[in-house]
């Protein structure tokens, strides 16, 4: 299990990106190794807090790290997944905005397109009827 960087930083996963930057701050100061008292732990602390920032600090980064986190846990809770998939075998459907691909349960997962537009991440797409969900690469 790698580093949970909200927990480092003391935010919830839906901190907005000011709570986030307000924690870093806040952080930065109060583990700094130029500090009088500071100990090899704050150091540890310290360099811990510049990587969660490096990672949450950036939007594009932090919705990739969110993907990745997901997935794991959604793996560890024992596979509701469905199927992992690739945007190409996604179904087109008679809105021009929206991709799908059937689920077992006979319904459908709904893709919008616009969520396909970041490369190199995971969407999660729950089925419109059952508990099971799919994983798109884009
Ligand atoms: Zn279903």
């Amino acid at each position: 299990m790698q580093v949970n960087y909200y927990e480092v930083l003391g935010c919830e996963k839906e901190a907005s990106h000011e709570e986030i930057k307000r924690a870093y701050h806040e952080r930065l100061l109060r583990f700094h190794p130029d500090k009088n008292d500071a100990s090899k732990r704050d150091a540890h602390r310290f360099h811990e807090v510049q990587e969660a920032w490096r990672m949450l600090g950036d939007p594009r980064s932090r919705r990739r790290y969110d993907a990745v986190r997901r997935q794991e846990k959604l793996e560890d809770e024992g596979g509701l997944v469905y199927a992992r998939l690739k945007v190409d075998e996604l179904e087109e459907s008679v809105f021009g905005d929206t991709l799908f691909y059937r689920c077992r349960c006979g319904d459908r997962y709904f893709v919008e397109i616009e969520d396909l537009s970041e490369k190199n991440s995971v969407l999660q797409v729950n089925c419109e009827s059952c508990t099971f969900i799919i994983l798109v690469e884009t």
